[in-house]
Order: C-alpha cells, then structure tokens, then sequence
C-alpha cells in the first residue's frame, strides 16, 4: 500500500505513470478474483462491502426482490420493500419457505442471502438457493463479506450471480471493497461519472487501497488453513461457558458456522454490561452487530431465530489469525468472573 500511495500516476493516464498504476490495479484484481475463484474482468472495485450490496440489489434491475431475514443492513435498506425469507431457529435460510415464495408466478426475482452471517457465523446453503432460484429463472447475489479469508469460496461451485466482498474483513484496509458480477447480469450503476471499472463504479480508483486489498487476498488464502484450529479454540469457549452456565444459549451451535464466530448469551446480563466489563478485562467483543455497534440496536438477525427475548444478552465472540490457547483461557476466566459477579448481585438483591 505503501509503495501503491508513491505512484503519483492517474490509471486512467495513458503516460507511464498512469499506466504503472493501471497495472497495480490489474495485478491486484486477478489476486482477489483468484481468492473467490472469479474471472478478473467480471470482479468490480468498490468502495467497500456496502457500496457492493447497494448495487446488487439497487441496480440489478429486478421487479421483485427476496432477501433472507439475516441480511446485513446494506442488504435490507437497500430495498426495504424486499420480501424477507425466514430462517430457522438454527440460523439456516428456510429453503422450503424460499421454494414456496418463489413458487408465486410474478415478475423475475432476485434472492439475495448471504454466505455466513456476520453475528452468528451461519453458514447458508447457497447452492441450493441457487437450485431454487435458477428453476424460477431468479438471479442470486451473495453477500461473501463474512465468509471471505474464512473458509474456501469457489464461485462455479456456489453459482452465483453477484458476489459481494470487502478487504476489511480479511485484514485488509477499510474503504475498499468488490462486486463480482456473473454473465447473467448487466447491473445498472448507482453512481454517474466515468467508465472506470466497466462504468458501474466510476470515480479514479483507491489505488492503494486496491493494492491492500490484494496483498490482504494472498495472505487470507493461505491462512484459511489455519481455520480449523480456530475452531477447535472456539469449541472449548463454548463448552467452557455451558459448563459454568448451562443456561446459556450458542446460537448457531447444531448448524455450519465459521470456524471463529460464537454467538454467546449470559443469562440475566445484558449485552452491553457484558460488553463493557470483558473490556475491562481486555477482552474486547461486540454487542450484537459490530457493524452497528454504538447505537445499541437489538439484533434483527436473533429476533429472525425467534431469540428476540434473549438477544439482548447476546454477545457475540470473533477469533483471529493471532488468537492463541492462552487467549481463550483469558477470556473464559473474564467470562466466569462477569457471571460470578452477576450472580452474587442477583443473590444480594433477592436477598
Ligand atoms: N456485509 C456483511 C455481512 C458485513 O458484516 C458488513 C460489515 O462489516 C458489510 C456487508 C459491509 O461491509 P463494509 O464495511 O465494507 O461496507
């Protein structure tokens, strides 16, 4: 990024300048398209995971949109007419209630559900969502924001239309961000300028924010690796809390999920005490969405589950590449502390 912010050129420029930042550019998109598996020339820079989704969903033109129910917020406003798919209690889109309202002889749709959540780390059967959609000549975009850097993504595989990606989530800088568009679609842009990036997102490109984007792209394709000890950290957290609170609900937990998500609740604490005393503590997590974290808003995605009730005592638990044993161990001894004193409070006021 660094060596990316010291090209002065425009890639729009024909002079060598411009054309030294050009080639940063390509190099960088075939880096991330090869981290999804895509075509470089069907993969959009955008400004981020938000911008990517407005787009889908704005711009793709489509008379009727199905959106499932856990959807991140750049999804759902992006349409607040769209039809919610429900999801089970575990978190999984429902595919009969999808098959079902597709069933509806209308307009062609577009359905939009998401690869893993972003709270509980769900994971979606997106190929099947393609199944059902491609029957009733449906397009499907695929916000891949979560997933992405955390386990394998093969575009051919899931069949997709629209694939949404953004590098903050695999370590790379915030402000950038990609839409892989399918042969499907010719998606109407939602911003007027130049032709820049097959004009869908006109506006010189952040040229060293690309550049971080692909060099976050080839460390997040060796790390997804490193997935599956992660999960075995994430494991002993959970097992570590039901042991000490038997009460309190893992969402997600009988269903697929990212191997470094726990969505986790204290019975009889709210989030945000949670939130503010694991700091203290140095643990730091988010209460509900991370996304919208500062305006304390209850979880859509829990209510969605039927956990509206709980949800406000839900935290939700991210690891990362750098998170060791001695960290879980950290952060199960604030966990018990937080509850303890919770539960000695309770006591005294019963008392
Ligand atoms: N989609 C999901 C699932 C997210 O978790 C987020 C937020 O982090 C976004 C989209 C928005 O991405 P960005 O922050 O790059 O705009």
């Amino acid at each position: 990024m660094a060596a990316a912010l010291g090209a002065l050129g425009n890639p729009s420029s024909v002079h060598r300048f411009g054309r030294a930042a050009r080639k940063l550019i390509e190099d960088s998109r075939t880096g991330v398209a090869a981290l999804v598996g895509a075509a470089p020339d069907r993969l959009v820079f955008t400004s981020g995971g938000t911008e990517a989704n407005n787009i889908a969903i704005m711009g793709a033109g489509r008379g009727r949109v199905l959106v499932s129910a856990i959807e991140h917020d750049s999804v759902l406003q992006a349409n607040p007419a769209a039809e919610r798919v429900p999801v089970g209690r575990d978190g999984v889109v429902d595919l009969e209630a999808l098959d079902r309202m597709l069933d509806v002889e209308s307009v062609p749709a577009l359905v939009s559900v998401m690869l893993a959540n972003n709270e509980t780390g769900v994971v979606q059967p997106i190929a099947e969502v393609v199944a059902i959609a491609r029957s009733r000549a449906a397009l499907v975009h695929c916000d891949a924001v979560q997933a992405c850097g955390r386990m394998q993504i093969d575009l051919a595989a899931l069949g997709v239309d629209l694939l949404t990606l953004s590098a903050h989530k695999i370590g790379g800088p915030a402000g950038i961000g990609a839409l892989v568009v399918g042969e499907r679609i010719d998606p109407q842009p939602l911003t007027i300028g130049g032709g820049q990036e097959r004009g869908l997102r006109p506006g010189t490109e952040n040229v060293a924010g690309i550049a971080g984007f692909a060099a976050a792209a080839r460390i997040a394709a060796t790390a997804i690796a490193d997935h599956g000890r992660l999960g075995a950290l994430r494991d002993r957290f959970e097992r570590a809390i039901s042991g000490t609170a038997p009460d309190a609900i893992i969402f997600g937990q009988g269903a697929p999920r990212l191997d470094n998500t726990s969505c986790v609740t204290m019975p009889g604490v709210a989030a945000e005490t949670q939130v503010m005393a694991l700091d203290l503590a140095g643990v730091a997590v988010s209460a509900g969405a991370a996304c919208s974290s500062g305006k304390v808003a209850p979880s859509h995605v829990l209510a969605a589950m039927g956990a509206a009730a709980a949800a406000g005592e839900a935290i939700r638990v991210s690891l990362g590449w750098t998170s060791v044993d001695a960290d879980i161990d950290h952060a199960i001894t604030a966990w018990r502390a937080v509850h303890a004193r919770a539960g000695s409070a309770a006591a005294r006021t019963a008392a």
